[in-house]
C-alpha cells in the first residue's frame, strides 16, 4: 500500500513572513493525518520554515541542490547542508529547470544519486511539453527522462525516490490533465519501473501528478490507481487550498 504523498512548491515566491505563516497555518490546521506532507519554500527560507515544521506532521524539501558535497561552487548547495536545515525531500529535475535553466537528465542523475547517498528523498520531476504531447512523444519523453535521471540506481534505492509526471503545458496554466490521460502515464511509468527494476519495486515507488491541481479536481486525480499523490504550485500558497487537495487524498 503506498501513503499517499502531497508536497507544495512555492518556487521563487513569497516573503519571509509570508513563508513563515503560511507554514504555522498549515501545521496547525493539518490535524493528524496518515497523508505524508512535505513543504519547499525557496532555500533561503527553508532554516525558518524548518523551525515550523520541526515536530510537526509536515516534512520540509528543498527545490534543488548541487551533486558536489563541498567545494568551489559558488552559489550552490550540498546535499549535507539541507539536511542541516532539516530537509527530507529534495525536488530535482523540475520542468523550470530543464527548460529555462537547460538542466540535463545527467545532472538530475548526479543530484539524485547524491542526494540518496546523503539520506535525501529525492522528488524526481518527469513531463512532457504541449508540442510533445501533440507529436504522441508523451510515453517516449518521460520514458527517456526516467532513464537518464534515474541511471545507476539499485532496486533498494530506486525504493526510496518519489518521482512525479508533470506536464509542461499543465504547470501554473490553469490546463489540468484529465484523469484518464494523467492515469495512462502513470501506469506506463509504472510498468517502465517494473522492466527497469522489479515488481516489488515497481509497486513500491510512489508516484506524483503535479500541473494545476486544485482542491476542486484532486479528488478525482488522487482516485485514479496509480496516482499516488501531489506535486502542487500554486494551489499549495493558501491554507485552505492546500489543506483542500490533503483531504482529497484521504
Ligand atoms: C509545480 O510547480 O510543480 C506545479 C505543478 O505547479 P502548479 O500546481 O502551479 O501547476
Amino acid at each position: 500500500m503506498r501513503r499517499p504523498f502531497i508536497a507544495g512548491n512555492w518556487k521563487m515566491n513569497l516573503s519571509r513572513e509570508e513563508a513563515v505563516a503560511l507554514t504555522q497555518g498549515i501545521v496547525e490546521q493539518l490535524g493528524t493525518t496518515d497523508i505524508e506532507v512535505a513543504v519547499a519554500p525557496p532555500s533561503v527560507y527553508l532554516d525558518a520554515v524548518g523551525q515550523v515544521t520541526k515536530g510537526s506532521g509536515v516534512g520540509l524539501s528543498a527545490q534543488n541542490m548541487y551533486h558536489e558535497a563541498n567545494g568551489a561552487f559558488t552559489g550552490e548547495i550540498s546535499a549535507s547542508m539541507l539536511l542541516d536545515l532539516g530537509c527530507k525531500y529534495v525536488i530535482l529535475g523540475h520542468s523550470e529547470r530543464r527548460h529555462i535553466l537547460g538542466e540535463t537528465d545527467e545532472e538530475v542523475n548526479r543530484k539524485v544519486l547524491a542526494a540518496l547517498a546523503a539520506g535525501l528523498v529525492p522528488i524526481v520531476c518527469v513531463g512532457e511539453t504541449l508540442e510533445q504531447r501533440e507529436a504522441d512523444k508523451t510515453q517516449s519523453v518521460v520514458q527517456q527522462q526516467c532513464d537518464g535521471s534515474l541511471a545507476g540506481l539499485t532496486n533498494e534505492q530506486m525504493s526510496g525516490v518519489v518521482v512525479a509526471y508533470e506536464p509542461v503545458w499543465a504547470i501554473g496554466t490553469g490546463k489540468v490533465a484529465t484523469p484518464e490521460q494523467a492515469e495512462e502515464v502513470h501506469a506506463d511509468l509504472r510498468r517502465l519501473l517494473e522492466t527497469r527494476y522489479n515488481p516489488e519495486v515497481a509497486a513500491a515507488v510512489r508516484i506524483q501528478y503535479g500541473g494545476s491541481v486544485k482542491p476542486d479536481n484532486a479528488g478525482e486525480l488522487l482516485g485514479q490507481p496509480n496516482i499516488d499523490g501531489a506535486l502542487v504550485g500554486g494551489a499549495s500558497m493558501k491554507v485552505d487550498s492546500f489543506l483542500g487537495i490533503i483531504a482529497a487524498a484521504k
